[in-house]
């Protein structure tokens, strides 16, 4: 059988709609070989998923999607192949849960002022030991019928500058991927076309981010086109990056991103899993 890498998607542990074993099967059902549960800023889905892996026979790659900050932006970095339990990542998703527990009793307050009760306890709930992410908003607001749709969510309350919206401090960038080599992974940045960056701040960060250790960028991922993956594929020959490939799949709900179902790498593109040992 041919190998099929999936490397970016979410479980209950965060905001996805499926416990780490519900992933790990649907994965396998779509022909996916090896499979990176990255939850936001937790690895409490990876034991679970890890066993659900055993049992499947995939492989399971232990990952994490930090939330970071560089220069004022909010970039996300996967890591791959880390140890979950190395003390400084331990340490630093433990504060990361206390954080967004805070942010969330603050958007929670805006929300309320907006004559919008309910939501701090209905996200607690729905998260349950898992990270409180925005998206949990979302389908909050959606249930309570707010809103129509989840981008709907997003564009009244919850994006930057929105009623609810809540600057939160991320992990500093440099910081992240230092933990994540710390915790003998990779460093990859995640979905590169999402942040609407001009090619000068794409130049910028990608030398920020090389500098501090990075290894890999997302040239593939559930929704990207033929033009993102020319760009991607080309910051990534000119920056010396490896390419990783990943759905960030978070529910069988979204009907356009599929674990597994992934454009394949271009030709030339070295593959990251092969840092991967
Ligand atoms: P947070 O890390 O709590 O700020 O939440 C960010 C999460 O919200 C992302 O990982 C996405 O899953 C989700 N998200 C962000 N923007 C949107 C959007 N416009 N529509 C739907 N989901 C979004
Ligand atoms: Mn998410
Ligand atoms: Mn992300
Ligand atoms: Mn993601």
């Amino acid at each position: 059988m041919s190998e099929n890498y999936d490397l970016h998607c979410h479980s209950t542990a965060s905001d996805g709609a499926l416990s780490p074993t519900e992933v790990v099967q649907r994965a396998h059902e779509h022909g996916v070989t090896s499979l990176a549960l990255t939850d936001h800023d937790t690895t409490t889905g990876l034991s679970e998923a890890q066993a659900a892996a055993a049992a499947t026979g995939i492989q399971l790659i232990p990952g994490i999607e930090l939330s970071t900050s560089w220069q004022n932006k909010c970039l996300h970095i996967v890591g791959l192949g880390i140890n979950p339990e190395h003390p400084q990542l331990a340490e630093a998703t433990r504060n990361l849960h206390l954080m967004r527990i805070e942010r969330a009793e603050k958007m929670a307050d805006k929300l309320e002022k907006k004559r919008i009760p309910g939501a701090l306890e209905a996200v607690k709930k729905a998260a349950g030991d898992g990270m409180i992410t925005r998206t949990h908003f979302a389908d909050f607001l959606l249930s309570q019928n707010h809103v129509s749709t989840q981008q709907e969510a997003f564009d009244r309350y919850l994006g930057d500058g929105k009623p609810a919206y809540v600057s939160a401090s991320w992990t500093d960038m440099i910081q992240g991927i230092n933990w994540i080599a710390e915790a003998g992974g990779i460093a990859v940045l995640a979905h590169p076309s999402r942040y609407k960056l001009t090619a000068s701040w794409m130049k910028r960060l990608l030398t920020a981010f090389k500098e501090a250790g990075g290894q890999g960028i997302e040239v593939i991922t559930g929704r990207t086109n033929a033009d993102e993956i020319r760009l991607m594929a080309g910051y990534a020959t000119r920056f010396e990056l490896a390419g990783s490939v990943g759905s960030d799949f978070h529910s069988p709900a979204n009907q356009w991103v599929e674990l597994g179902r992934l454009a394949p790498l271009p030709k030339g593109i070295k593959p990251v899993w092969e840092l991967l040992s």
